[in-house]
């Protein structure tokens, strides 16, 4: 790797000490980490620029991550109209639409197990009731067809699995969908590899080092087993772990508080003999609050710590998918017996039929949510890096928001228009994003 250096924020990089590996790789560009970002940003620069070379690499495989964990909710109802979320939020559901055309068999509504649900927000008081009405008709405002408040009585005959007295009004939203998070995966690797030799997928291999050229430009990463050459750039989709990479790739410690690990559980199990379906993706009211601590970003400060809010839906299986946590704990799955109580207890609250569930026909899934200390999504260039994009920081919406920030990245990389608006853009865009936290 001659003239070749590992990446340091002077951009002058040090010299390279390991022994050059053994395989080389050309491509043009280089994704870091396989969920769901990683996943459908390879497939999105694959799609638009037919000559383009992609790899993707993870250090263990798709899904080891935040994505095998989600719920899949690809929702409107729980957000805020009007915030870059939000936004960010419209238009994926837009290019999902496109993405899962019937027409690519790899990638159909079938293999991410699409179901057209809607969804349903449960107030609890009247309070909550009230803050669902405006939310209704904020939804209305926004163009969004169908959301209506339901009284006690109609929710409770759309879904006779929830207890009478439990709920005081529920928000339908007959628009809003899900999938699965590990259907989805798969099926974007899938929909990845069917583009041949362009595309490279590396698994079992972790990017060790950014390497810089003599320019101090990212040209490509280092792995145990190769050297990978990316000419247009390497992007980071690491989630949770994207802080702890670019805190040692770039020597400055204050990357690592950007990003935290935020576990979320969520338990799939039968449904009891007896208990009525669940027709709709649930949730309780109480959940948009992790949307309302930061006012215009729609994501959640770092306070707190465990904290349950009630959702349940119906997989695709037939199985019930019950949530969920969230936590400031690390990476680790220690205590999670508690945590899976305190969600079954909440459920069953909503739903007494769960009561009913034995422990062992529960299987947990558990997953790093990457929340971002900056309280929204970061895409963009990384400030001082020329060649290094990052995505990352979704926390509880990645399966939702990964088409547009794979279309966000697309801009900057290939230069072709993201169709978003230029304050979505701004807001998510990491120089800006960055810029407080730095300032620490
Ligand atoms: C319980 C739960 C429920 C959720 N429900 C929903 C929902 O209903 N709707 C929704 O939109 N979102 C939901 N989410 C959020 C969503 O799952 C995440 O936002 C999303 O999966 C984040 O994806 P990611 O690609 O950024 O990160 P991850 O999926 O975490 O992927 C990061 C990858 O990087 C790899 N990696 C780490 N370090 C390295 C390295 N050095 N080299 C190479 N690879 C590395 C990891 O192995 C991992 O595969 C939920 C999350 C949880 C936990």
């Amino acid at each position: 790797m001659p003239g070749l250096a590992v990446a340091s924020p002077s951009g002058k990089g040090a010299a390279l000490s390991a022994a050059a590996p053994p395989d080389d790789l050309d491509v043009d560009v280089c994704i870091l980490g396989a969920g769901i970002l990683g996943l459908c940003t390879a497939l999105v620069l694959l799609r638009e620029d037919k000559h383009l070379k992609v790899a993707l690499l993870d250090r263990e495989v798709p899904c080891s991550g935040a994505t095998g964990a989600g719920q899949g909710y690809l929702w409107l109802a729980h957000r805020d109209v009007g915030t870059p979320a939000y936004k960010l939020a419209v238009r994926s559901r837009q290019m999902w639409a496109e993405l899962l055309a019937p027409t690519v068999p790899e990638l159909s509504t079938q293999a991410v197990e699409w179901q057209a649900s809607g969804s349903m927000l449960l107030a609890t008081s009247e309070a909550e009731g009230a803050a669902l009405r405006q939310r209704r008709d904020r939804l209305a405002a926004a163009g969004v067809e169908g959301a209506q408040v339901l009284s006690a009585a109609e929710v409770h005959q759309l879904e006779p699995s929830l207890a009478t007295g439990a709920v005081h009004s529920g928000l339908l939203v007959p628009s809003d969908s899900q999938v699965s998070g590990k259907a989805t995966a798969a099926a974007l690797l899938r929909a990845c590899e069917a583009h041949g030799p362009r595309f490279t997928a590396l698994f079992h291999e972790a990017a060790s080092q950014l390497v810089t050229g003599p320019t101090g430009r990212v040209e490509g990463v280092v792995t145990e087993a190769r050297w990978v050459r990316a000419a247009h750039g390497v992007v980071v989709t690491l989630g949770a772990w994207s802080g702890i990479f670019l805190a040692q790739q770039l020597s400055d410690a204050r990357w690592e508080g950007a990003f935290k690990p935020r576990r979320g559980l969520l338990l799939e199990m039968p449904r009891p003999d007896g208990m009525p379906a669940v027709r709709h993706g649930l949730m309780e009211m109480g959940y948009t609050a992790h949307y309302a601590h930061s006012s215009s970003s729609g994501q959640p400060t770092a306070d707190g710590g465990l904290d349950i809010t009630f959702t349940t839906t119906t997989s695709a299986a037939s199985t019930l998918l019950v949530g969920s946590s969230r936590e400031f704990c690390g990476f680790g799955r220690e205590g999670e017996d508690a945590v899976v109580d305190a969600i079954m207890q909440r459920a069953a609250h909503f739903v007494p039929g769960l009561a009913a569930v034995q422990r062992q026909d529960i299987s947990v899934r558990s997953g790093p949510r990457p929340w971002a200390a900056a309280g929204t999504p970061w895409v963009g260039p990384v400030p001082g890096m020329e060649g290094l994009f990052l995505s990352a920081g979704h926390e509880g919406s990645g399966l939702t928001l990964a088409p547009a920030s794979a279309a966000l990245l697309l801009q900057y990389l290939l230069g072709e228009p993201a169709h978003l608006e230029g304050d979505v853009v701004d807001h998510l865009a990491v120089p800006s994003t960055m810029a407080p936290i730095l300032a620490e």
